[in-house]
């Protein structure tokens, strides 16, 4: 089929009253950037609907750049014919020949906007009717429910014709509710968490702690590997690698095993969330989930929280694991996740961290290091990169060598 334009609707963001200009505006520059390989398509960003213009460009590959981004209810392949009814006639049965599958209902839905056009509603439906069923004799109608949906719509400037609806991926664009910096570890949880940020249109960077040489480099790679997997729903991310080595070691040295991990994640929460200050971004985002594992309870959280006033975003926080990673699977992560190569939480991690830690012992017991000058220190030494789509950190070298740990 020749198809002319894509038309999107909207989800959500259709009901945001004032801020709707903004989500469309947010929503087309994101389809542009998921589109930059097709410069001929125009994009249209209307009040109800988006109109992306084809302009010869293929309609099946640039819907398949369509299905990752947030914003997008559904959309259709539309093609934009002459107002001519043979012209009208022959679309619509070769449209329905390649979309409708015999034992499927199906149904027209004429549109005229146009008042001066030589047929009324009921009589495109009847000459488009009747043209079906002589092409197509086993074709069954039902006016309620019908599987397919053949759309008519005659405009001033043409007739446009669609009989396919596809989902999109829902949610808000990305970018338009302000950016947050997602704590990004190597494993199941926090690629989940970024994902659902996204989902709910937080533009995110992502933050990661390495502590060489007691982490590896594939432990770095893996964390930057996921981000890549992230990549495909915004366009880039920048990847921020936080030295952290300085602090385990120091940590090690000062605070009772119990507190570890307590000590540890403040630290982390800290740095975050000074680096956030830095980058301009509105919210932490993490991968906790209550009550997964001893460090993850409400009183560790409260122990972990006491550092910020800043928003943290935990969009695991009630799922179930196998809820995580149905969602690590849909959107592949899981199988990256599981290599193991240990971030620096397992490598200096106790068997048995508190689970009852409290606001008093984590404070008394970091003031026995120099806080403040650790954290300038690990903020002054990061190091940026920005990911993007179809890049690979971890070697063959390094698959090959988990693979055979298998
Ligand atoms: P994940 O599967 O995301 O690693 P987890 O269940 O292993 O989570 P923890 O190890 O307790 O949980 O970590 C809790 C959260 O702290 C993580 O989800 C992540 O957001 C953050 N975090 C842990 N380690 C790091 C790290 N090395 N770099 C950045 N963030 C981290
Ligand atoms: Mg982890």
């Amino acid at each position: 089929m020749n198809y002319s334009e894509i038309m999107v609707r909207y989800g959500e963001l259709s009901t945001k009253g004032k801020n709707r200009k903004l989500f469309i505006d947010q929503l087309s520059r994101n389809v542009k950037q998921a589109l930059s390989d097709f410069p001929m398509v125009k994009v249209r960003g209307q009040r109800d609907r988006m109109h992306l213009i084809l302009n010869g460009a293929n309609a099946h590959e640039v819907m398949g750049q369509l299905d990752r981004i947030f914003g997008i209810q559904s959309f259709s392949p539309v093609i934009k014919i002459e107002k001519s009814v043979d012209q009208l006639i022959e679309t619509a049965v070769q449209l329905m020949k390649e979309t409708y599958q015999e034992g499927q209902t199906y149904k027209i839905v004429t549109k005229r906007a146009d008042h001066s056009f030589e047929l009324d509603t009921n009589g495109v439906n009847q000459t488009v009717g009747n043209a079906i069923v002589d092409a197509i004799p086993y074709v069954k109608v039902d006016v309620r429910q019908p599987d397919l949906k053949l759309r008519i719509e005659v405009r001033q400037d043409g007739i446009y014709l669609t009989s396919e609806v596809i989902k999109g991926a829902g949610g808000l664009p990305v970018g338009s509710s302000g950016k947050g910096m997602l704590m990004l570890s190597g494993g199941i949880d926090s690629p989940v968490a970024g994902y659902l940020a996204m989902k709910r249109g937080v533009k995110i960077e992502a933050v990661h702690f390495a502590s060489p040489p007691y982490t590896s480099p594939q432990a770095l790679d893996k964390a930057k590997d996921l981000t890549v997997k992230l990549v495909p729903y915004v366009g880039s991310i920048n990847f921020i690698e936080v030295p952290f080595t300085e602090i385990q070691e120091e940590i090690k040295n000062k605070v009772p095993e119990g507190y570890l991990m307590t000590i540890t994640r403040r630290m982390m929460m800290r740095i975050t969330d000074r680096i956030r200050e830095e980058r301009k971004g509105l919210a932490i985002i993490n991968g906790e989930s209550l009550g997964q594992v001893a460090s993850q309870t409400m009183h560790s959280m409260m122990a972990i929280n006491d550092v910020t006033t800043t928003p943290v975003i935990r969009p695991v926080v009630t799922m179930d694991k196998l809820e995580i990673i149905d969602i690590a699977q849909e959107i592949d992560t899981f199988d990256l996740a599981c290599q193991p190569f240990e971030d620096c939480c397992t490598v200096f991690a106790p068997p048995q961290p508190k689970t009852r830690p409290t606001v008093e012992k984590a404070r008394e017991y970091e003031a026995r290091m120099a806080v403040d000058e650790l954290v300038e220190r690990a903020v002054a030494g990061i190091k940026v990169t920005k990911i993007e789509a179809n890049q690979h950190y971890l070697t063959q070298n390094d698959q090959d060598d988990f693979d055979d740990l298998l």
